[in-house]
């Protein structure tokens, strides 16, 4: 990279006509910059795109645009795209090829997996990664017959996913979002700049106009935490106790919201108290399995869902059959009342004044309940009671992967959840709000498929690969508690493993365990790099041979659109064209783009045709469906069912009337939601802007899980089966049934080496224990924290190959605090080695004051390895950036219990925010470093300068 001095004397820059139309077409689509999905205009002139703008109808970013967003020109131009379909000839890991026709890579990659179909769909493992079609990918391996499917969500947030999803059928991000009009408090947990990038930039700025307080609890202070009113610098992985002091100070003070948990949690139902038994801890059920409150008009156990009763929260109380049971909010107020949650106790571990609890717990009282929004709007509620106005507690949360991403995360984003609850600040005017098609009840769940009888050879299974465990009964476990996935989701080693363990699919693979696999299909997923832990011992995984030479991963077949580090390592090659060369689908059956306002879906059209012989993976995955006459994808004659993924769109049906897209349904085109395949329904959302959105009228604005009308229309519109009232779980009962079994009840029971952690950690009320990783090292060896975060400007590692957002960053620091770096007597841009139990990273330090000082951290996906992404060898990224994943092992230190996974033990959630680290001085020079990338076969060097739009085409070399 050159100074931006030289750039200027260098480069001749045509001169800008203000006369000339910039233009000569105009497409709109929908980005893919990164997971916010905004609506984008696409400039063209003569065939090649000019610029990109926000689409202003767009409901997601309503024309804002972020640097990404306007740089996707020079990710769709990039030299690093994929040219045609490459055949490794070479050792694994050096990136030798041959291109190859398209005939030949189907053929190959169809015989790779007919085999495997026919004699053990187990033997493929398909994992994608920032796969924004897991509607179709997940329902191919289902169709396939294969349970080894997941995508990303596993490394990424599956903590935070779950624990919404398990406690108030919804979750933070894609789930729900703050009521950002109204909010008057926001707390912020956790958030890095790059997920929910746009929506949150402009709820930001109008929390700023408005003059609402935002509160960022954080360990570094960057992006938007830099622009809160206060930033709180808690150290890493005690954000659960932070919040346990909250509920401490708010149960304390008696400010807490009985009225909501009355009507909308299960606060008063009643738990059994039986030591020892096989029920204990379980609901008190009448003879119909109805739960039962104590009514205190009555002074009997009735059905806790009648609506009006007067049911107890607190009392132990004798049932009629003589079993003894106390309301959870008894259970709860006993937990979190206990002096070790108090302020003083916890703020030694956090980081955090006592004092400064004390007044956020206050702060949040207070206008919680002294600011009560209040909309003339009535609403009935699920039992038919009409309400006059809807009243609201306008304070909100948010959280994402700083939370997530510890072994403790799955407990912390619960606790979150149980605050939000006792503040009554779930789906009110001025709080936390569910994006529709959320709120979903948890039962009856999707659950996980893959059971002995439900995979045979050469036949589908009859549901999806993931879903939702509710007991021990749900695992994906041999008798003997063997995993049955190749990723060990849904067995005693991660058993609500909701979203997969993508980071654990490697190191199983090639050590056989539980079994071996033939072929490792994977989508956008940089796993030999910025994607995996351990990059060295994963990269040696993937290259491993066993005693007769063969790869112990006999085949890996990838499908990438850019020269990731990930192609190096592959077989066959299957590229995939850029966003905008296709169509896509954003459907309300994966991660929809909706809103509290109602709920909405995409697509994307291809805005240019491919200049190279490259294929959309999606239709690639339908063709090679076809070709292995998988159920779903052909016809009664065995001939194709879909033309591509365009067609599958349109045509294809989940259930009666319900696919891909919601928009413009039914023949005419006039259904909502549910209705007939339209023929013409991609021509209604291109005129459309490619998106559909759904209204919702204003009496179904707000309490969304109890609101009569509002679960009535989500019924109609098969988002729930049923319409009925969605009760939020303080108390999350499924996983005291794990725990139960790990005491020796039930017929499914964990094998002796599990039952001591699940009883731990299984807990139905959220708890906090320190991260593993930490437990098990000597802290005082390796006395520092060390996290990422990932730029605003950046997505994973597709950001730090485009020319444009290079500009802003091709290197990465490591940031530390002023007052550390002088104990250790380092300076600003010394040299270090960062130390863990498991590795070491040479990187440059910077001071800083914004961050925790027990805390460093770095950007991520920032380094890159020489020659890939089609970057030079000398560029930046290869020579000065670093990669923290290095230091970061996918195994805990030796704790005794034998080998474990580092990651959240109730969903199998990637620990990547658990890593301590100490750091030594290190020497200028560099040491040893991964070997450059060959050049693929059909690209030239890499460009020293990429400039676009020199000739009005392409940009310019
Ligand atoms: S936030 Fe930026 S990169 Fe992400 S989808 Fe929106 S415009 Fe694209």
């Amino acid at each position: 990279m050159l100074p931006a001095d030289s750039h200027r004397r260098r480069l001749s820059r045509p001169e800008a006509s203000a006369d000339e139309p910039p233009s000569d077409r105009l497409a709109q689509t929908t980005c893919y910059m990164c997971a916010c999905r905004c609506g984008i205009n696409v400039h063209l002139k003569d065939g090649h795109i000019r610029y990109i703008e926000g689409n202003r109808r767009h409901p997601v970013n309503r024309g804002v645009l972020c640097a990404k967003g306007s740089a996707g020109i020079m990710q769709h131009y990039s030299p690093a795209r994929l040219r045609k379909p490459l055949l490794r000839v070479g050792e694994r890991g050096k990136a030798e090829f041959r291109e190859i026709e398209w005939e030949e890579a189907l053929a190959t990659a169809a015989r790779w997996l007919g085999d495997i179909r026919a004699s053990d769909p187990r033997k493929l493992a398909f994992f994608t990664g920032r796969d924004q079609s897991q509607a179709l990918t997940a329902w191919w391996a289902q169709q396939f017959g294969t349970p080894n499917y997941a995508a990303h969500g596993g490394f990424c947030s599956v903590n935070m996913a779950a624990a919404g999803l398990y406690s108030i059928g919804g979750s933070f991000w894609e789930f729900g979002e703050p009521d950002w009009e109204q909010t008057r408090y926001f707390l912020l947990f956790g958030v890095a700049e790059d997920h929910d990038s746009n929506p949150i930039k402009i709820g930001l700025n109008r929390l700023r106009q408005r003059g609402a307080k935002i509160v960022s609890v954080n360990p570094v202070r960057t992006g938007y935490s830099a622009i809160a009113d206060e930033w709180l610098g808690i150290r890493p992985g005690t954000d659960g106790l932070f919040v346990f002091a909250l509920i401490h100070e708010l149960l304390r003070l008696e400010r807490v919201d009985l009225n909501f948990l009355v009507r909308y949690t299960n606060a008063p139902w009643l738990v059994l108290n039986q030591p020892g038994g096989s029920e204990d801890g379980l609901f008190a059920r009448d003879r119909d399995g109805r739960v039962l409150a104590w009514d205190r008009r009555s002074n009997s156990a009735v059905d806790a869902q009648l609506a009006d009763i007067a049911p107890a929260l607190a009392g132990e109380v004798t049932l009629a059959d003589g079993r003894r049971a106390v309301p959870v909010f008894q259970r709860l107020a006993e937990r979190y009342l206990d002096a070790q949650y108090a302020p003083e106790a916890v703020a030694p571990r956090c980081g955090i004044a006592a004092e400064t609890i004390r007044r956020i717990a206050r702060e949040l009282a207070t206008t919680a309940f002294e600011q009560e929004i209040v909309l003339e709007q009535p609403w009935t509620d699920w039992a038919g009671r009409r309400h006059e106005r809807m009243i609201g507690r306008p304070v909100a949360m948010h959280g994402m992967r700083g939370i997530s991403a510890h072994s403790n995360g799955f407990h912390t984003c619960r606790a979150i959840h149980v605050l939000q609850m006792l503040l009554g600040a779930i789906d009110t005017p001025g709080s936390w709000r569910y994006k529709s098609p959320y709120p979903r009840p948890l039962t009856p769940a999707m659950k996980p498929t893959g059971h002995a009888h439900q995979v045979a050879p050469g036949t589908a299974m009859p549901g999806p690969p993931l879903g939702f465990p509710l007991s021990p009964e749900d695992l994906l476990i041999e008798a003997d508690g063997t995993p049955r996935r190749i990723d060990k989701a849904f067995s005693w080693e991660a058993p609500l493993a909701a979203h997969g363990l993508m980071h654990e699919v490697i190191r199983n693979a090639w050590k056989g365990d539980p079994y071996p696999i033939d072929t490792l299909f994977l989508y956008m997923a940089n796993m030999s790099w910025n994607s995996a832990m351990n990059t060295a011992g994963t990269t040696a995984m993937l290259t491993d041979r066993a005693a007769d030479g063969s790869y112990k991963i006999p085949h890996i077949l990838y499908s990438d659109a850019y020269f990731s580090e990930m192609v190096a390592f592959a077989d066959l090659v299957l590229p995939d064209t850029t966003y905008l060369e296709r169509w896509d689908c954003i459907s309300l059956l994966d991660r929809p783009i909706g809103s509290a306002e109602g709920p909405a879906d995409a697509i994307r059209q291809p805005v240019v045709k491919p200049d190279r012989d490259v294929r959309p993976f999606q239709d690639v995955l339908i063709e090679l469906g076809a070709r292995l006459k998988l159920p779903g994808l052909v016809g009664a004659e065995g001939k194709p069912r879909y033309r591509d993924y365009a067609d599958y769109m349109v045509r294809h049906e989940r259930k009666p009337g319900i696919g891909p897209l919601a928009g413009w349904r039914g023949e005419k085109g006039d259904a909502v939601a549910v209705g007939a395949a339209n023929p013409h329904q991609l021509e209604r959302y291109v005129a459309n802007g490619c998106f559909w959105q759904h209204h919702l009228p204003p009496d179904q604005l707000y309490f969304k899980h109890a609101n009569r009308a509002y679960l009535e229309s989500a019924a109609a519109m098969g988002f729930i089966d049923r319409p009925r009232q969605i009760v939020l779980q303080l108390y999350v009962e499924p996983l005291q049934k794990f725990r139960l079994a790990a005491s020796g009840h039930g017929p499914v029971q964990p094998p002796a080496r599990d039952r001591e952690r699940i009883r731990q950690y299984f807990d139905p009320l959220p708890i906090w224990y320190m991260p593993f990783e930490e437990a098990a090292i000597d802290r005082e060896a390796f006395p520092l924290h060390a996290v990422t975060q990932r730029p605003m400007p950046m997505y994973h590692s597709w950001g730090s190959q485009n020319a444009w957002l290079r500009q802003i960053y091709n290197r990465n620091h490591l940031y530390v605090h002023r007052r550390t770096a002088a104990a250790l007597g380092l300076r600003d841009e010394d040299w270090v080695f960062v130390v863990s139990h498991h590795g070491r990273v040479r990187c440059q330090i910077r001071l800083v004051e914004g961050v925790n000082p027990e805390t460093v951290w770095t950007w991520n996906a920032i380094g890159k390895r020489a020659g890939a992404w089609a970057l030079s060898g000398d560029a930046p990224e290869a020579r000065q950036g670093f990669l923290l994943n290095n230091a970061i092992s996918e195994i805990l230190p030796a704790t005794g219990e034998g080998e474990r996974f580092n990651a959240d033990p109730v969903t199998g959630q990637a620990a990547w925010y658990d890593l301590r680290i100490r750091l030594e001085r290190a020497p200028a020079e560099a040491g040893e470093r991964p070997a450059a990338l060959t050049p693929l076969p059909g690209t030239s060097a890499a460009p020293h300068v990429l400039r676009y739009g020199a000739g009005r085409a392409e940009p310019a070399r």
